[in-house]
């Protein structure tokens, strides 16, 4: 990996010496990847095969969600589960192979209005680019409450797929009342003893099927009207407390599991008043991943918020690379 701390080839800002890299940037880019999910990861694949030598652009997670994911064993292709950061790293290794360059940094801005397009980043450098792809995912909102971030990957976690198998035999608990939170607990009494699904109502937001099916789980138990206020445990959660907010009353729930669906928010800061989105804030694609912006495509889950696995971003990724690779090719004539 190309450590890049210097501007590098005609960007916007003034250009600088550059340190180890082994060939200079070119002054405009043709595509710049932002974000090292596995859309990402595979839009950087395949434009580093089509010799366009993709500039990806890490972002503060490096790997995205699947990098904070303990086994995957839903990626085709790994009869064996692999761990998540490893199957982040085995991807980049494919993407350099191929000549995708990567920068650790965090893009600040991107210009959209100018052609090419500008992307700035955090450590000061600006690159000119023919088109971008927008990798930038989705992150699962947090409850924001005392242990939580500490205990995450230790009991709590945002992604029944990848741990439910974990809590096999446990007393867990799934917070949230909407369709990700009931169809996430049924999946769960596939492994827990029991499941208690924290609400902060009276009514839950899922559909109808959903709610009854959950409502006729035997293993699965509602606590209503009920915030979660704290995660409690040393190494790993042993228990959550619950405020009622109607009557105030606290109560410590024993589980050693949580998993929180209180919903995602894309991380699209970069794309507001840039990019149309949607109500919720997803960028809108086509079915060729184009944005409303000619030349900027998008990949994942900032623009999916329907499957959310890692091999549907994948597969994002790869066709958001072959439109873009199209896009540059009648761009070029
Ligand atoms: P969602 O529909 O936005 O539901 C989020 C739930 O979390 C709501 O019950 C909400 O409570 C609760 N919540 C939000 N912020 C909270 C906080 N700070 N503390 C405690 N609780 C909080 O999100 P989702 O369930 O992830 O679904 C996202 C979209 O995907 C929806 O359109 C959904 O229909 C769709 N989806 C569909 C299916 C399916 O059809 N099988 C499965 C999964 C997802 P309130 O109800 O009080 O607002």
């Amino acid at each position: 990996m190309l450590d890049f701390n210097l501007n590098l080839g005609g960007g916007a800002e003034p250009a600088a010496e550059q340190e180890d890299a082994a060939q200079p940037r070119p002054e405009i880019e043709n595509v710049i990847i932002i974000g090292s999910g596995p859309a990402g990861w595979s839009a950087a694949i395949y434009t580093a095969r089509a010799d366009l030598r993709p500039l990806l652009i890490t972002g503060n997670e490096l790997g995205g969600q699947i990098a904070l994911t303990t086994e995957v064993e839903n990626f085709p292709g790994f009869d064996e589960a692999i761990q998540g950061p490893e199957l982040v790293e085995r991807m980049q290794r494919q993407a350099e192979r191929f000549g995708a360059e990567v920068l650790i940094d965090y893009v600040t801005e991107i210009d959209t209005q100018s052609q090419p397009f500008i992307v700035r980043t955090a450590s000061g450098q600006a690159f000119r680019t023919q088109s971008i792809i927008a990798a930038t995912g989705a992150s699962p909102r947090r409850m924001g409450v005392p242990n939580e971030e500490r205990l995450t990957g230790r009991g709590v976690s945002y992604c029944a797929t990848c741990d439910g198998f974990f809590f096999r035999g446990k007393d867990i608990a799934v917070i949230g009342g909407g369709d990700s939170a009931l169809q996430e607990a049924l999946f769960l009494t596939k492994f827990a003893k029991s499941v208690k699904v924290v609400h902060r109502r009276d009514a839950l937001r899922a559909g109808a099927t959903l709610q009854r099916r959950a409502q006729e789980n035997p293993k699965i138990e509602f606590i209503w009207n009920s915030v979660v206020t704290s995660v409690n445990g040393e190494n790993k959660v042993d228990s959550i407390t619950v405020r009622d907010v109607k009557t105030g009353a606290s109560t410590d729930l024993p589980v050693e599991g949580v998993f929180v669906y209180i919903g995602h928010l894309p991380n699209n800061q970069l794309f507001v008043d840039k990019l149309a989105m949607d109500e919720e804030g997803y960028l809108i694609t086509d079915k060729l991943m184009r944005t409303s912006v000619p030349g900027i495509f998008a990949a994942g889950e900032i623009q999916d918020h329907r499957f959310k696995q890692a091999a549907t971003s994948a597969g994002q990724g790869v066709a958001a690379a072959m439109e873009c690779e199209k896009h540059l090719a009648e761009l070029a004539g």
